[in-house]
C-alpha cells in the first residue's frame, strides 16, 4: 500500500531454538519516525538485522515500499533499494574533510574509472551543501573528520547516509556518549529528516525518546509489548511491570 514504507508481517527467527523474534508485526509509514524501545535482549538489534538482510528470518515477510519482500534479497540489494543503517559507533573517513566524507558517500554513476575522472557536478555540490546544513556541519566543512566531536562524527555519518538518498533510515542508539545539547540537536535533526523519509530509531535513553516526540513500539521477547505515544506506552501496566519498573 502507498501509506506503508515498511511492513514486517509475522516475522520470527530463532537462534539455537531460542526465539529472538517471535511473530513480530510492525508498520512504518512514509515520512514517519518510529522509536523502538525495550529491555536488553528484546530483539531490537535482531529486528534491524532482519530488515537489512543481515539475518534471514525463519518465518514472515518484510515488505518495503509497498511491495518488495526483503527476506528474499541480500544485504547489498536491500541497501540499494534505499535502506540506510546507522550503527552505534560512528564510522567516518577520519583523514578526510567533512566535505569529502559526504562527497565520497554520494551515489555516483559507475562508469569506467569512476573516481579518476570524477568531478562534482553543480547538482552534487548543491546536494552536499544541503546535507551539511541538515546535519549541522556546514561551518565545519573543511575540518578533518578526525577533529570533530563524537556527536559531530555521528551527524557526519548520518549525512553520509543521506547522501545515499535512503527512503528508510535505521538508526541504532544515536545519542550514546553525546552531550545534552548534542542530544537535543540530534532529536531535531532526526525529526527534520523524518519530514521526507521514514526513520526507525532504536533507543534506550527515554529522555531522548521523549524529545523525539513520535510513535513508540516497545518490544519484549521478540514481540510488540505495547505501542503508541511514549506516555501511552509508559502507562501500560505490562510495560511498567516488565520494563520501566525494574
Ligand atoms: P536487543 O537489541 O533488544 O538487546 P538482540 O536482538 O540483540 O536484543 O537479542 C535478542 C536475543 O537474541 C538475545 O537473547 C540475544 O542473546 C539473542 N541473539 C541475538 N543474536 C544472536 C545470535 N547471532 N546467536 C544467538 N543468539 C542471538
Amino acid at each position: 500500500a502507498q501509506d506503508t514504507m515498511l511492513y514486517l508481517n509475522g516475522v520470527s527467527v530463532a537462534f539455537d531454538g531460542f526465539k529472538a523474534i517471535n511473530n513480530l508485526s510492525i508498520i512504518v509509514r512514509p515520512a514517519e519516525m518510529l522509536a523502538i524501545i525495550g529491555p536488553n535482549g528484546a530483539g531490537k538489534t535482531t529486528m534491524m538485522d532482519i530488515i537489512t538482510g543481515k539475518t534471514r528470518p525463519d518465518a514472515g515477510e518484510v515488505y518495503f515500499d509497498g511491495r518488495t519482500d526483503l527476506t528474499r534479497l541480500d544485504e547489498a540489494a536491500i541497501a540499494n533499494l534505499g535502506i540506510g543503517r546507522k550503527f552505534q559507533k560512528p564510522t567516518v573517513f577520519e583523514s578526510q574533510t567533512v566535505w569529502n566524507n559526504i562527497e565520497l558517500a554520494l551515489k555516483k554513476p559507475r562508469g569506467i574509472f569512476p573516481t579518476l575522472f570524477y568531478t562534482a557536478s553543480k547538482a552534487d555540490i548543491a546536494r552536499i551543501e544541503e546535507i551539511l546544513e541538515t546535519v549541522r556541519l556546514a561551518h565545519r566543512r573543511d575540518a578533518l573528520a578526525a577533529d570533530l566531536s563524537h556527536g559531530q562524527k555521528q551527524w557526519l555519518e548520518i549525512g553520509m547516509l543521506l547522501a545515499q538518498d535512503p527512503k528508510l533510515l535505521l538508526v541504532d542508539e544515536p545519542v550514546a556518549g553525546m552531550t545534552d545539547s548534542e542530544t537535543e540537536e540530534t532529536a531535531k535533526l532526526l525529526k527534520s529528516i523524518s519530514v521526507t523519509r521514514s526513520v526507525v530509531v532504536v533507543e534506550h535513553d527515554m529522555s531522548f525518546v521523549r524529545e523525539l516526540d513520535t510513535r513508540v513500539v516497545c518490544l519484549a521477547e521478540g514481540s510488540v509489548l505495547a505501542e503508541g505515544s511514549l506516555d501511552q506506552v509508559s502507562a501500560n501496566p505490562i510495560v511498567i511491570e516488565r520494563y520501566l519498573g525494574r
